[in-house]
């Protein structure tokens, strides 16, 4: 398994990068991205710390870890520069905290994340077929989510994904141990949005090939 979508408690989550890479480890994943939900309050402490564990650990262990983050709530107008400004501070993947239905992003966010060529937009609620056939000429992944509530749009954003071309990866989006799934897991949750074997292992693909696995 390799998980592009995960939660510290630089952000929200409730273990230390040191643990949840422990975690990973231990449940046999071979790769993991930290994504801290970043804002413009706290983009310059999050990214270079996580970074630091990560870079640390990677050089003592067999799983390989990756520092991103997830622009979260950031306003559409300043999501291209936030994207840059997260590259410039270290974050190999950036994610931008989509349209989900069960929060007020605001509209547009969607949109933005895709102009600005973000690496994954993350759960995107009710993306429309317009924004993910931007997303595939833009070469923007859209997420299939691990996380409750963020997965009720799953069956609307496979079928989007389908329509337009646009490539998937899965997130388990954890917070917790108990939110990091294994890939019999996620293959399940991608099979209950409607994906068929194909379109499953293609996801999986993308993903040990965006961290060089
Ligand atoms: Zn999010
Ligand atoms: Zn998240």
């Amino acid at each position: 398994m390799i998980d592009l979508h995960t939660h510290t408690l630089f952000s929200d989550g409730v273990l230390l990068p040191a643990e949840l890479i422990r975690r990973c480890e231990a449940k046999g994943f071979r790769g993991l991205v930290i994504t801290d939900h970043v804002d413009y309050s706290n983009i310059d402490m999050v990214i270079p710390n996580v970074a630091k564990a990560c870079r640390e650990i990677a050089a003592v262990s067999k799983i390989k870890v990756f520092v991103g983050a997830e622009l979260t709530h950031v306003r559409p107008e300043h999501i291209k520069n936030m994207v840059k400004r997260a590259r410039d501070l270290g974050a190999c993947m950036v994610l931008v905290h989509g349209e989900t239905i069960t929060e007020p992003v605001l509209p547009g966010t969607n949109r933005a994340a895709i102009e600005a060529g973000a690496d994954i937009l993350v759960h995107p609620g009710l993306i429309t077929e317009e924004d993910a056939r931007l997303a595939k000429n833009n070469g923007v992944r859209l997420e299939i989510s691990g996380r409750k509530g963020h997965a009720y749009a799953n069956g609307h954003v496979a079928k989007m994904a389908k329509k337009a071309g646009t490539k998937l990866v899965f997130g388990s989006d954890s917070h917790t141990p108990d939110d990091l799934l294994d890939r019999s897991r996620a293959e399940c949750i991608a099979r209950g949005a409607g994906l068929e074997e194909k379109d499953i292992q293609e996801m999986f693909y993308e993903a040990a090939s965006l961290v060089g696995l």
